[in-house]
């Protein structure tokens, strides 16, 4: 499959540029190629999945709209910690925050994967 380098250089551009390697490819440049490759899921960024989305968008993958992503984001933006009170509560709310991400990155690669 000829990949579409422009694809590459939009996706990597809404990428975090942190080139942490947690996606597992080493970098945000080789990761932006793995997804317009079709090699990677849109939402493989452990940074910010939720620009997978608009990656997405880019590659022409039609994905559902989960009812709480809106909700889900806003605990790692700011409102949405505005109610914890405690170490505890807040620990307790990342803990399951991360485990809702984990199921949603989980559905989405089962997706990408029966897509092909
Ligand atoms: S996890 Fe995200 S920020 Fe980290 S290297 Fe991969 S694409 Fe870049």
């Amino acid at each position: 499959m000829a990949v579409n380098k422009d694809n590459i250089r939009k996706i990597y551009e809404l990428l975090p540029h942190i080139n942490c390697g947690l996606c597992g490819y080493g970098n945000c440049w080789k990761f932006a190629k793995a997804v317009a490759e079709g090699n990677a899921s849109p939402f493989g960024c452990r940074q910010n999945p939720w620009v997978g989305y608009n990656i997405s968008e880019i590659i022409g993958l039609r994905v559902p709209v989960f009812g709480y992503q809106q909700r889900s984001y806003q605990h790692f933006t700011g409102p949405g910690l505005g109610s914890i009170s405690s170490l505890e509560l807040l620990k307790k709310e990342v803990e399951e925050s991360s485990k809702r991400i984990e199921g949603i990155l989980n559905r989405i690669d089962n997706l990408a994967r029966n897509k092909g």
